[in-house]
């Protein structure tokens, strides 16, 4: 089924009556060629990626949920390709690049909106380190402008510039980064992969790890055991607890990230705004909310909701940067689970079980990484080779030390990232 103009104002016309649901529901096979862990964005992008760019049709995707119930429908929705160091850069601006097609590749719209992010610096220091890293960002090919106090004000007048505590001297302006509507994009990927033979198999929980002579066999589930020779571990926040079937333990903590909605307002704010001092983001959803987040719950946990401390911290942030805030009304909040790692950088690697794959630690991060990830990990299971822009983030990083991404020079406490 594809989409159009013209079908939509055709389903308009005679009541919606001629939409198919976007994907089967098979039943499961008990051999794939491969089966790739987890519904959630990456593991919906791999299976896309495999289908598309490597002729890989024979796969499943087992979801122990429903599609998009994991962090893909959790998240903020902000997608950028801000990073520093090498590593990292290449990557998200790979990512980026792919956004950018994303709606003509999936003929699916995912509302993705560039509608510019800034990251607002309240020193001298502060304004030196963006400087660097607009630098850096200009020379791996992206955009980066930075933007004096009134030139913040001329886009966001309603901030507090004057705060005793964090004054706002300037901020940086990257102009292609933006949002998209976070479950069209696990939809529409999910749509995709299905149109090309995956079978995405909903309410399939895994269980075991199937290996034999240093090999993965299969997998057990909650709908029968499934064979196959290649097996993906694309769990986010789960990952540590999937990789321990194989024995495995993973350099990741898991923590709770929560976000919060208010009710529907007239369009106030245009951009993403990043308030780093503050621990405190926001942007306004197509429907009106301003959606907002903060910093993690610090202690770790697998409960997909928050706490009432982090809630109060991110609410203090929003009327420190902007006190207009204080007259929305928040009508939700919620939580998802967050893989950290120790340097806040991804791992997309084979493992010591011969076609064993993980694709994790994406911390807080990982929805812009989506269409890279999906794509550098589809690249790894079919030529058994990294792929260019995701050739660093290998799992031994942390065992040997060499090769660790610290974006942020935050050292090895994962919930610092
Ligand atoms: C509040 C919040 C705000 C965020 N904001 C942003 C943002 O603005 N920008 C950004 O880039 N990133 C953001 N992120 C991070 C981003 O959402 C995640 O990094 C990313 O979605 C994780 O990858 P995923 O989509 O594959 O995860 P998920 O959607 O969680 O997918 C993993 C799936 O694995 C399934 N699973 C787990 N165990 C098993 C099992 N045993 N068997 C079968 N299936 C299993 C789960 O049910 C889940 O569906 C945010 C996250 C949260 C929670």
């Amino acid at each position: 089924m594809r989409f159009s103009g013209l079908r939509v104002l055709r389903e308009g016309l005679t009541g919606n009556k001629g939409w198919a649901p976007h994907w089967r529901d098979p039943e499961p096979k008990a051999e794939y060629d491969a089966v790739i862990i987890g519904g959630g964005g990456h593991g919906l992008s791999t299976a896309f990626y495999l289908a598309k760019n490597h002729g890989m049709t024979n796969i499943a995707v087992l979801e122990k949920g429903y599609i998009g119930g994991g962090n893909i429908g959790r998240n903020t929705t902000i997608v950028r390709a801000n990073y520093y160091l090498p590593g990292n850069q290449e990557f998200y601006s790979h990512s980026l690049k792919l956004w950018e097609g994303l709606e003509q590749d999936l003929n699916y719209n995912v509302m993705f909106s560039q509608r510019g992010i800034i990251n607002l610096f309240h020193s001298d220091g502060q304004r030196d380190a963006f400087v660097r890293r607009g630098n850096a960002m200009r020379a791996q090919g992206d955009d980066a402008i930075l933007l004096d106090r009134e030139g913040v004000r001329a886009h966001l007048p309603y901030l507090d510039f004057e705060n005793s505590r964090f004054p706002i001297y300037g901020g940086l302006l990257h102009a292609r980064g933006g949002t998209a509507r976070h479950d069209a994009v696990a939809w529409g990927y999910a749509r995709g992969a299905d149109e090309r033979g995956v079978d995405l198999l909903q309410n399939c929980e895994v269980t075991g790890i199937d290996i034999e002579n240093g090999a993965v066999r299969g997998v057990q589930t909650s709908r029968g055991v499934i064979r196959a020779k290649k097996v993906a571990i694309v769990t986010a926040g789960r990952s540590g607890q999937v990789a321990a079937m194989a024995g495995m333990r993973l350099p990741i903590e898991s923590h709770v990230l929560q976000a919060f909605v208010t009710e529907g307002l007239k369009p106030c704010i245009d951009h993403v705004i990043s308030f780093g001092m503050g621990h405190f983001y926001i942007s306004q959803s197509d429907k009106g909310g301003l959606v907002f987040g903060g910093d993690l719950d610090f202690y770790a946990s697998y409960a997909q909701r928050g706490n009432l401390p982090m809630a109060e911290h991110v609410m203090e942030a929003g009327m420190t940067l902007m006190p207009m805030i204080g007259k929305a009304k928040v009508l939700r909040s919620w939580g998802g689970i967050m893989d950290m790692t120790p340097d806040g950088s991804p791992i997309i690697d084979t493992t010591d079980t011969a076609g064993l794959f993980v694709n994790c630690g994406w911390c807080y991060g990982g929805f812009k990484a989506v269409p890279a990830s999906g794509f550098a990990l589809a690249h790894l299971m079919a030529t058994g080779a990294p792929h260019e822009t995701a050739a660093g983030f290998r799992l031994d990083r942390f065992r040997t030390g060499r090769g660790l991404m610290d974006e942020e020079g935050t050292g090895a406490q994962h919930n610092l990232h």
